[in-house]
């Protein structure tokens, strides 16, 4: 029986993850999300000189949330707390980069101590987890994802605009002493850019024992230059992998798990397949977002968004704040219209929506 404190919707899904997205901005400059120049934001163009973009857009970065309109930690500690208590479980802090916010290990402290909060995760680009991954897992973080798309060196700096890799991959190092285990690692897969890399990155996650996703290109990249034919099906990732290591399926006891699962046949580290585009999820999607400006978003693709930040910053109180909570996840879309001739990329990129 659903309970009519829990925020249920009308498709009688049960929300229990909130991603919190801390800031809009980034110190990288992925080409699938934020890219920096034209070359970046074309990069289509180089490798697929047939295909001709039919949205082409000006370069422009987003114009970036000034500091007023971005929720305080109060705020956000707030609304971690009234959604606890309607049924939420998991809370992951995503940006943007998350640790581009000063005093993050600060909220993740606040949050760590709210009744009902089991897990505790965060996404980042691990540019800068080195200073500051001490601190968060004395703070509560439970865990942690990285995004990580190449391990060559200047396709990695293709890909995010940065000189990072060194960077990163001394964070994922340094996440797993930490005990943030899994240490998770993200790879958006796009042909012609990355794809040749696939097995590359699976024996990174077999030698160095990590949870791997591999996730489709969505079109939520700020150039709009996503197109169906750069993305790698997770059918066609799953088979190129197959051909070179023996997986084995994992059952997922998390029904709203988006990962396909598959383990090396050793048991260290093991592959996901996140097929968004090709093989969506939405049914048992139990997700919402808050982004930094203070907006509900009940699904990453949905056109509209739902002011929270208004209703606290007017005096509202929690049950009035709990009230609008339910009433916006009542309304979640039923699913993502990729692919669908009436589909419409939203307005905000993934950097700004919190992903
Ligand atoms: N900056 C952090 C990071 O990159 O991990 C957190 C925010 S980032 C928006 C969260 C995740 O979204 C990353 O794993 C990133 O690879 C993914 N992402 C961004 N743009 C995407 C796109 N167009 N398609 C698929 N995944 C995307
Ligand atoms: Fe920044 Fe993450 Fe977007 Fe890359 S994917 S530009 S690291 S927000």
């Amino acid at each position: 029986m659903i309970l009519p404190s829990l925020l249920s919707d009308a498709h009688g899904r049960i929300m229990r993850d909130l991603r919190v997205s801390l800031t809009d901005r980034c110190n990288f400059r992925c080409l699938y999300c934020l890219p920096e120049t034209e070359e970046a934001a074309g990069f289509y163009r180089t490798k697929f000189d047939s295909i001709r973009n039919p949205n082409p857009q000006k370069l422009r970065l987003p114009d970036w949330k000034p500091r007023s309109e971005i929720l305080s930690f109060e705020e956000i500690e707030r609304i971690v707390r009234l959604s606890a208590a309607l049924g939420i479980q998991k809370i992951r802090l995503t940006g943007g980069e998350p640790l581009l916010r000063q005093g993050t290990e600060v909220l993740v402290a606040k949050i760590a101590q709210i009744p009902g909060i089991s897990d505790l995760a965060m996404t980042s680009n691990g540019f800068l987890f080195g200073k500051k991954g001490a601190a968060l897992k004395a703070a509560g973080l439970q865990r942690i994802s990285f995004s990580m798309d190449s391990l060559d060196r200047k396709n990695f700096k293709k890909m995010t605009g940065r000189d990072g890799l060194v960077e990163v991959l001394a964070s994922i190092t340094l996440a797993q002493e930490l005990g943030l285990n899994p240490v998770k690692v993200n790879a958006v897969v796009i042909r012609g850019i990355n794809d040749h890399e696939l097995e590359s990155l699976a024996e990174f996650a077999q030698n160095q024992n990590l949870s791997f996703r591999f996730i489709e290109f969505m079109p939520l990249d700020s150039s709009r230059a996503w197109l169906k034919d750069m993305v790698v099906p997770g059918k066609e990732i799953l088979e190129r992998l197959q051909t070179r290591f023996s997986l084995k399926a994992i059952q997922s006891p998390n029904s709203a798990e988006t990962a396909r699962r598959w383990a090396f046949p050793d048991g260290r580290g093991e592959i996901g397949i996140i097929a968004p585009v090709t093989e969506p999820f939405c049914g048992h999607c139990n997700r919402l977002r808050l982004t930094a400006d203070g907006k509900i978003r009940t699904c990453l693709f949905s056109i509209q968004e739902h002011d929270l930040k208004s209703l606290l910053r007017g005096g509202a109180s929690d049950p009035e704040i709990a009230e609008l909570l339910r009433s916006i996840v009542w309304q979640k879309e039923a699913g993502h219209r990729i692919g669908k001739p009436d589909f419409v990329q939203p307005t905000r990129t993934m950097s700004c929506i919190g992903g």
